[in-house]
C-alpha cells in the first residue's frame, strides 16, 4: 500500500476527497461532487439511477 495522500487513479499528489463507495482517496479531477464517488464508481453505474434487474411485466389481469 502507498502512503495516503495521492489519487489512488492517477497518483497526483493533490487528494481532495474521498469516494464514498470505495473509500479510495482521488483527486479533483477523478471525483464527482454531486454524487460522492470517484470515477471508478461513477463508470461502474453509480451515476444516480438505481439499475433494476429486469424489467418485470406488471401483474394484470
Ligand atoms: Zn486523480
Ligand atoms: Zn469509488
Amino acid at each position: 500500500m502507498s502512503v495516503a495522500g495521492t489519487c489512488e487513479i492517477c497518483l497526483a499528489a493533490s487528494v481532495s476527497d474521498t469516494c464514498m463507495r470505495c473509500g479510495q482517496l482521488v483527486c479533483a479531477e477523478h471525483f464527482d461532487e454531486e454524487t460522492g464517488l470517484c470515477v471508478e464508481c461513477l463508470a461502474d453505474g453509480g451515476g444516480g439511477e438505481i439499475p433494476t434487474d429486469t424489467e418485470k411485466e406488471p401483474f394484470r389481469f
